[in-house]
């Protein structure tokens, strides 16, 4: 049988600089009935957290809707979704989600601490009949028909910090262990450029780890494949954006949120005609 809906028991609040725009952003997070669904709030105008109203995914992925738009979702999305939070509001005062340590650990504490209520409603998973995928050059993501929710990732990168890594989890029961404290990360090569380009502008050692870096310290990573936990993490994020809990199987290959975005709303697609 599927599981009770689940909300906030009280109201969560963060505040810091978005990784991208480098703007400070004050957000909270507060409980929401039944069926509404995870919600953002930006200047008034409400942003269903659905694939229908993702409007970038260069770097991280974009909201918007009538103008209003909130940036870099996926982390906070990720903690709501891994710890099975069905319904939310989440004003924003600014533009972007602020980064934190650069992973979700810190939104999934502060939910644990806020507490996490069961409502009388139930879940409807979305079973998926048979395989999908979508692909893009080396980069595939492809979902099985499967019970329940298994996520797995693989990364090749040139980097030989990182290398071929390779991460599977079975649900989200370890989720506040095993996924959450994986950090954003990126290659001193494209930081620089990066920087030069004006982006990246929030970005420090504090909330991303920076391979190849002159002085890098592998004894600080969280995992020793905290790279693709951090992928799974993102793609965890981003199927929030489905609306509904799916149960499959999914591989994500060398994937980021512009094909994790694709394959949701082949997803959505597939679930209407299902419906
Ligand atoms: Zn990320």
């Amino acid at each position: 049988m599927s599981e009770l809906q689940k909300t906030l028991a009280d109201s969560a609040e963060f505040e810091g600089v978005g990784i991208h725009t480098g703007v400070r952003s004050r957000i909270v997070v507060k409980p929401a009935d039944e069926d509404r669904g995870l919600v953002f709030e930006s200047g008034g105008t409400l942003i269903p957290a659905l694939c229908d109203y993702v409007i970038s995914t260069k770097r991280s992925t974009v909201l918007g809707r009538e103008g209003a738009s909130i940036s870099t979702v996926e982390h906070l999305l990720a903690a709501l979704s891994g710890l099975g939070i069905s319904n939310a509001l989440i004003e924003a005062d600014g533009p972007e989600i602020p980064i934190l340590d650069g992973s979700a650990e810190i939104f999934c504490r502060r939910f644990q601490a806020a507490g996490i209520k069961a409502q009388s409603k139930r879940t409807e998973e979305f079973y998926l009949a048979e395989p999908i995928f979508v692909s893009s050059e080396d980069s595939l993501v492809l979902a099985m028909p499967c019970p329940d929710l298994i996520l797995e990732g693989d990364v090749r990168y040139a980097s030989p910090q990182v290398g071929h890594q390779n991460f599977k989890c079975c649900g989200f029961d370890n989720f506040a262990g095993e996924l959450a404290p994986a950090r954003t990360f990126g290659f001193w090569a494209e930081v620089k450029t990066l920087l030069e380009a004006g982006l990246g502008q929030g970005g420090d050692l504090s909330n991303a780890l920076i391979f190849d870096r002159p002085g890098f310290d592998a004894s600080l990573l969280r995992f020793s494949n905290e790279p693709v936990r951090h992928k799974v993490l993102d793609l965890t994020g981003d199927l929030a954006l489905l609306g509904r809990p799916l149960r499959a199987h999914v591989l994500a290959v060398r994937a980021g949120h512009r094909l994790h975005v694709e394959f949701v709303r082949k997803l959505a697609k597939v679930m209407i005609k299902d419906a």
